[in-house]
């Protein structure tokens, strides 16, 4: 990794160049074309215009050959200025609304300009010197977005697409773009029956099929495993809250756009929880605790509800109901450090069932501005001492964030590399020294005296959602035994060996989860269709298993044929259970 922003960086300057020369060939096929803005963005650029054609995918093709027409004539991109009002008189000549509207609204007396051979674009810049720089390039895909992004202005016609400084850089993105797509969990969740959505029941609101189910529960079973190990207990909570424990917590400021609000009959003001942490203060404080009832440690798989907008939902990334596997600890400020150590063991347990590699970003105070921190500073140099020796003895890549922690208290998060490289967050542990002061949280000391409580938040996978999301992609579907929704599938090849299927079936079922297909299709249709639900282990029953009381296993991750006697399948189903 160099040390140059994307901002200033080659690419993004032959991707900002290539953006212009797709303006440059958008008004070739289309002169009377009306062009809006044209950025480079992450992983390429995009314009949008207003055109007067229909534009198919088909076209893409069209217009990428004339860009490569363009950019071969090696035209240098040269930069002028242009008086305001000029530039304002020629876009009204030239009937560019849109650039007139962006001219208009510029500050500057002097407007920046980078030309190449006779198309003048309105333009901060930086671009390369000339045309002849882009070496690869691709237009990907085509979209619908309204001017300035707002659904109120002409929706226009957007064009991405993406250009490298080298052919063999553009097919690794190509690559890496159609991996992801093949892996998309928007296609797969539903194609492997584990979610649906519902226009009647709302976007942003997923409907879990029974496989699906088995999942969330697999996955909120291995982590309950490993929390009722440190201690923890189980909490439940309703859905929606009076406003009034919102106000309190100072959620109800922060959040109220994001609420979705329920009126009684009588009037009065509820909301649906946004969080689980301003209740799980009432539990703690429903009774006096000694300092030998300390911490205190709530864990509580349950949904929370954000009014998002619409367009920002995607698939389970981007939800309106979302699942946390929330916990929080209420502890003595001299239990922050074991608390933490045994958080994090929890969420290192579980991310390397996964062969997830994990990253960690401490989120610190600022220490030039003490006085935006809640709490004394003494605490959080302490806490911050803590966290950071925490992470120095875990060995794993640590990133210090120096004035990123919220007001209230330092935090950790996880951040987790998928099998095709890329980074997303997942668990969270966050000190809180503000709610115990807004709830009064406290326990009797040694002393006899009251004690300020400290609070931890704690999500091991965040959004059971995302985190599902997040595993479809990096398994593309084919889950490990031990999470796979259906861990083997029992096919009876005939008629004749059904009932022993079925016995077989049974045998196994109270320990795994199993299905079987004793339906008159062909043997080879049945191991196809087990193939598609991604099923990792598939037992065939035939005649001759039947003779001999065996199964012929076949193994998805190893491709391996095998053949077991019933009576050890249990047991060599366990060892494969340990193993995968
Ligand atoms: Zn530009
Ligand atoms: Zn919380």
């Amino acid at each position: 990794m160099n040390n140059i922003p994307y901002e200033e960086s080659n690419l993004y300057k032959i991707r900002h160049t290539a953006a212009h020369v797709l303006a440059m060939a958008v008004l070739e096929w289309d002169p009377d074309a009306k062009l809006a803005i044209g950025p480079p963005i992450e992983n390429g650029f995009y314009y949008d215009f207003q055109l007067s054609k229909t534009l198919t995918e088909k076209d893409l093709s069209v217009l990428e050959k004339s860009m490569w027409k363009i950019i071969n004539k090696n035209f240098p991109v040269v930069r002028k200025t242009l008086k305001k009002s000029e530039a304002e008189k020629q876009y009204r000549k030239d009937q560019q609304p849109y650039k007139l509207e962006l001219a208009e609204n510029l500050e500057d007396t002097e407007l920046s300009f980078y030309g190449i051979d006779s198309f003048w674009d309105l333009c901060k810049g930086p671009h390369v010197k000339s045309t002849n720089e882009i070496k690869a390039l691709k237009l990907l895909s085509t979209a619908g977005a309204y001017w300035r992004g707002d659904e109120h202005q002409p929706m226009l016609t957007r064009i991405y697409g993406t250009a490298f400084e080298s052919e063999k850089q553009l097919k690794e993105y190509l690559d890496q773009l159609s991996e992801a797509k093949r892996r998309d969990h928007k296609i797969l969740g539903p194609k492997l029956g584990l979610f649906t959505f519902s226009e009647l029941v709302g976007s942003g609101l997923p409907l879990w099929k029974p496989k699906g189910t088995v999942l969330r529960n697999v996955l909120d079973d291995a982590v309950w495993e490993l929390r009722k190990k440190k201690g923890y207990q189980k909490v439940e909570i309703p859905h929606i809250t009076k406003k009034d424990l919102y106000i309190t917590s100072g959620h109800w400021e922060k959040f109220k756009d994001e609420l979705f609000l329920v009126k009684t009959r009588e009037g009065h003001e509820f909301a649906m929880k946004p969080m689980n942490c301003p209740h799980h203060t009432q539990i703690f404080a429903s009774e006096q605790h000694s300092y030998r009832d300390m911490p205190q440690r709530y864990s509580n798989t349950t949904m929370v509800y954000r009014d998002e907008q619409s367009g920002e939902l995607a698939g389970l990334s981007r939800v309106r109901g979302f699942t946390q596997d929330d916990a929080h600890i209420f502890c003595r400020p001299s239990q922050i450090e074991k608390e933490v150590k045994d958080t994090w063991d929890i969420v290192d347990a579980f991310y390397k069932k996964f062969g997830f590699k994990l990253e960690v970003r401490l989120s610190l105070s600022d220490p030039k501005e003490p006085e935006k921190y809640l709490g004394k500073p003494e605490q959080w140099q302490q806490a911050e001492q803590t966290l950071r020796s925490i992470a120095k003895s875990r060995k794993v890549a640590v990133l210090e964030q120096e004035g990123e922690a919220a007001f209230y208290g330092p935090k950790v998060d996880f951040m987790a590399k998928d099998s095709i490289g890329r980074q997303w967050q997942v668990a969270t542990i966050q000190l809180d020294f503000n709610m115990p002061e807004r709830f009064d949280l406290y326990c009797i000391n040694e002393q006899g005296e009251k004690e300020r409580a400290v609070m931890i938040h704690v999500a091991v996978m965040g959004s059971l959602e995302r985190f599902i999301s997040v595993l479809i992609e990096h398994y593309a579907g084919d889950f490990p035994f031990w999470v796979a929704p259906t861990q083997i599938k029992i096919l009876s090849v005939s008629e004749k060996a059904a009932a022993f299927s079925k016995e077989v079936f049974d045998g196994i079922t109270k320990q795994f989860r199993a299905e079987l297909d004793t339906s008159e299709e062909t043997l080879g249709k049945k191991i196809r269709t087990a193939e598609l639900e991604k099923v990792p282990v598939i037992a065939v029953i035939g005649e001759k298993e039947l003779a001999e009381k065996k199964v012929t296993l076949r193994i998805r991750a190893t491709q391996e044929q095998k053949t077991v006697e019933i009576k050890k399948l249990v047991s060599y189903l366990t060892d494969f259970s340990l193993l995968s």
